[in-house]
């Protein structure tokens, strides 16, 4: 997987602003940008809290 900002899971894309935004250090960047030093790719876990309600 490319490392850049688009493919970093903490990544927020923003619609209808210029610049996205970084999740983990709430920062504007884009999803073209070379990737930080601290990319990491957050696997979400089946009992995350964030996926709580979506299991049936
Ligand atoms: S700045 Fe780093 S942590 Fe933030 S979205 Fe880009 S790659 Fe991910």
């Amino acid at each position: 997987m490319k490392k850049c900002c688009g493919n970093c899971r903490q990544f927020i894309r923003s619609t209808g602003k210029p610049v996205d935004v970084c999740g983990a250090w709430g920062n504007p960047t884009t999803a073209d940008r070379v990737a930080c030093d601290f990319w990491m790719l957050l696997v979400k876990k089946k009992n995350d809290e964030r996926t709580k309600y979506n299991d049936n």
